[in-house]
């Protein structure tokens, strides 16, 4: 192997200097605050080199004739300079000091490490439940299953010459630390205050093995012994073998050979030079420089990558023209001619028209990296064919992933590393599915045209829309779904992350990883059960169906229509309702009203009553959300679920739980416990409710959402389970690319979710109405062998007739009654009939005849 001959050869060459540590701190203040830091400024590979420096000539030497005063002031500087060498004196007795510390502290760390760290050989078992309650063993894991190995010299030497062109060209001469590099990355670091990485390959294994991601200087130096100690127990071909099998090429793909698979279609032998370079031009960051993400970028890496080669000798001039020339093939379409072609599927694959335009009018002239797709780490454009092997289900899927998360952050190693020592390090593992419950949803979902017997959008293949070509055009149109069910402490007892066949094993979950708007299922999480809370509104307080006045730079998210701007004061008409209605009718509506038809000028208005900055609270400290704390923190995202990133499926039904059971918040958990081999528990399920609001708020917040469901023509009606109560909120994203359904029945929390994988709208007709009898569908399958539940009332709630002309209490005037749910705290006042009754009464008595104004 070439490889090694050069090794040898390098060897051969290398002067048998001593390498000396040279380090130098410096005492710095943080820019941002007070706090002194040690900062780390230089690791040289020099000795230590005594500069003499001239002895500095006052001018005092043999002409001795100046003035006096000059005499006197050179003996100042003197002495000033005196004490300044002095104060250098003291500063270096300091830093020597420290740096013994340093030094008597690292005496105790532990630097060795080894490939075979990870290679821990017990088996790990995963177990679940029957409805007996009998233990089931689901699945044995081995760490090899998600990641295929492949010997260093089953790869062509051109791929290895680009993995080590690209991240570290004197890999073959250094032990372990590049020191030329390193300074100059740290000079470079202290000049322009870049971060450039400067680390080997050495050093990012060993970075991978250890999982040790402090950002400290502290962390640095561990690194550095550790590669140190590390090349001196292993030659150059295990340790590049062991980084080409670990390292992420981005999304699930770790390892060269899952990565030449998620790029290319290839197994890693078959490589081109042109392919290898895109590789290794990636990794410094995959999420950004991968080909689907960004093939410019991707492509600039690549030719930096080439040009690196071929300045190194690793490729011949006739190599490295045709691999700048050749137009790599990507297994999935992708955007841009960079690679000297257009892609022909892309078009088709993202939905773009004949014309050049995109099928979503909302996503004109918007670029792919404005829809924050290259953003998001985990967005990775899967498709439904896919060489993986499928062995465990969604559920498995979603459950190993948490616990290597979870144990991650335990023993605060990396997940990559926390995956390894889960897979081989012989736990058992307990999961919380409800195994009959994910069969059922399993099969439901193998069939996409459950989900897909309504949908009626205008075609965007040419296949004509019979049943037969349903699931193609399905497939063609990236249509997917998902559906989690709950119960209502924090147990997810099914799931399911996608729509017809999984593609592999821990591949894309909609269901876990895919964040999504959420539109209007969050009313009830952050206005409506806030209002309530803080007796601002009842279940019948009059809000009038009218949109206000609100700034620009308050709406926030995607705005949806709005009418007349107003430059002298920044302000538009805004917001419009999903319905009919556009921008209110101006009519007066109690509040289950404004639930039920999901009205989004009555939740803004209710918003403004509640404060964004509680709302904002009751959604990322209460019920646990991962918004943009700049972003999110306006109208559009917290009235109408607008958000920039989005929300999880399984964060929404952990979310909505609260409205089951009384207003508590429980983290949603996949597994009940994992032990080790000896038998101690590691990890397990944190049954600890937080409350979020209070148990009759909850309830009440639920009588609104029953109102979803319960009437004829209301939005969830199709939800409805018959004998078995359901509370409901449908939910569409402002551009359409996402239905969500949240349903509660007294056990279970359902949500289902269908949305594209590239964002893009997905016109159905009247999806709000298909989205809750898909999950009427499933949810009478499972639901079909119980009896008859309904809610049970709180006891602080009580059950009052109000007016329906004004929704006050109904007082012996009134005529038109229904029956409405007070908080025993908050009963409104009783209906007189005669005033109460003249419409003029509630423009005076709410203030709202002039449009209010948000901002
Ligand atoms: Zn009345």
């Amino acid at each position: 192997i070439r490889i090694l001959i050069i090794k040898k050869r390098m060897r051969e060459k290398k002067r048998h200097c001593g390498k000396q540590l040279i380090l130098y701190f410096i005492q710095s203040r943080g820019a941002m605050n007070n706090d002194k830091k040690v900062k780390y400024v230089k690791i040289g590979d020099e000795p230590v080199q005594k500069k003499k420096k001239k002895k500095p000539d006052y001018g005092l030497g043999e002409k001795i004739t100046p003035a006096k005063v000059i005499l006197k002031t050179l003996g100042i500087i003197g002495t000033t300079v005196s004490a300044m060498v002095l104060v250098v004196i003291i500063a270096m007795c300091i830093v020597v000091t420290g740096l013994a510390l340093y030094v008597t502290q690292f005496a105790e760390t532990d630097f060795d490490v080894s490939l075979e760290d990870a290679e821990l050989n017990s088996s790990t078992f995963i177990y679940g439940y029957d409805s007996d309650g009998n233990e089931v063993q689901l699945k044995q894991l081995s760490s090899d299953e998600n990641r295929v190995l492949i010997k260093l010299e089953d790869l062509p030497q051109h791929v290895i010459d680009a993995f080590i062109s690209a991240e570290d060209a004197r890999f073959l001469e250094h032990e372990g630390v590049d020191w030329k590099r390193t300074v100059a990355v740290t000079v470079r670091m202290v000049v322009s205050g870049g971060t450039e990485g400067g680390s080997t390959i050495t050093q990012q294994l060993v970075r991978d093995i250890t999982g040790d991601k402090e950002v400290s200087i502290g962390r640095k130096l561990r690194e550095v012994f550790r590669a140190l100690e590390l090349e001196k127990k292993y030659s150059k071909k295990d340790i590049l073998e062991s980084y080409l099998n670990r390292i992420g090429f981005g999304g699930t793909s770790y390892g060269i050979a899952s990565a030449s698979i998620q790029y290319f279609d290839k197994t890693p032998d078959k490589l081109t030079v042109a392919e290898a370079a895109i590789l290794a031009g990636l990794i410094r960051s995959p999420s950004s420089f991968n080909p689907y993400a960004n093939l410019s970028k991707a492509r600039e890496k690549q030719l930096r990558c080439l040009d690196n080669m071929y300045e190194y000798g690793y490729l011949t001039t006739q190599e490295y023209n045709q691999a700048v020339k050749e137009q790599v093939k990507f297994r999935l379409p992708v955007k841009g001619d960079d690679f000297g072609y257009v892609d022909e599927r892309y078009n088709e694959f993202y939905g773009i028209q004949e014309d050049g335009e995109l099928s979503d009018p909302y996503y004109e002239n918007v670029s792919w990296e404005e829809l924050g797709v290259s953003e998001s780490e985990s967005y990775v454009p899967y498709k439904w064919k896919g060489n993986y092997e499928v062995s465990q289900n969604w559920y498995v899927d979603a459950a190993i992933d948490q616990i290597i998360t979870d144990l991650a952050e335990l023993k605060d190693i990396s997940k990559s590393a926390a995956r390894t020592l889960f897979y081989k390090g012989g736990y058992k593992a307990y999961l919380n599915m409800d195994i009959e419950m994910q069969n059922q949803l399993e099969e439901l979902f193998l069939d996409p045209s459950l989900c897909l017997k309504f949908y009626s959008s205008e075609p965007i293949t040419d296949l004509p829309e019979t049943a037969e070509n349903e699931i193609e055009i399905a497939k063609r149109n990236l249509m997917q779904g998902s559906f989690i069910i709950t119960n209502h402490s924090g147990t997810v007892l099914a799931l399911v992350g996608g729509l017809g066949e999984k593609e592999g094993d821990g591949c894309f979950n909609r269901a876990t990883m895919d964040t999504q708007t959420i539109g209007s299922t969050v009313k009830p999480l952050s206005v409506y059960s806030l209002a309530v809370e803080n007796n601002l509104l009842t279940y019948s307080t009059f809000l009038k169906d009218q949109s206000g006045k609100v700034s620009v730079g308050a709406i926030g998210g995607t705005y949806g229509p709005y009418d007349g701007y107003d430059p002298s004061d920044n302000t538009v008409r805004w917001p419009h309702n999903f319905q009919e209605t556009g921008f209110g009718d101006g009519l007066y509506y109690p509040a289950w009203y404004a639930v039920q038809k999901s009205k989004n000028t009555m939740a803004v208005y209710t918003l403004s009553l509640v404060g964004l900055q509680n709302a904002f609270n009751q959604l990322t400290e209460k019920l646990h959300f991962n918004l943009d704390p700049v972003n999110d923190f306006s109208y559009s995202p917290l009235a109408m679920g607008q958000f920039t990133e989005g929300v999880t499926l399984i964060s929404l039904a952990a979310a909505y739980a609260m409205i089951g059971n009384g207003g508590l918040y429980y983290h949603p958990y996949l597994y009940s416990k994992v032990v080790d081999q000896d038998g101690r528990i590691v990890l397990s399920q944190n049954t600890v409710g937080e409350r979020v609001i209070s148990s009759d708020t909850a309830y009440i917040t639920g009588r609104l959402m029953r109102k979803v469901v319960e009437d004829a023509g209301a939005s969830g009606s199709y939800a409805d389970l018959g004998n078995i109560e359901v509370l409901g909120k449908t939910g569409t994203a402002n551009d359409e690319s996402t239905y969500t359904f949240v349903g509660i029945t007294p056990e279970y929390v359902g949500c289902y979710r269908l949305s594209r994988d590239n964002h893009q709208a997905i016109y159905m007709n009247s999806g709000w109405q298909i989205i809750p009898k898909v999950w009427g569908d499933v949810m009478k399958v499972i639901t079909a062998d119980e009896p008859a539940q309904s809610f049970v009332k709180d006891p602080n709630v009580v059950i009052l007739d109000y007016c329906t002309k004004t929704g006050f209490i109904a007082g012996e005037n009134c005529t038109e009654t229904q029956k409405g749910y007070y908080r025993k705290s908050k009963i409104p006042q009783i209906c007189d009939g005669d005033k109460d009754h003249d419409s003029s009464y509630y423009v005076e008595h709410y203030g709202v005849n002039e449009i209010p104004l948000y901002d």
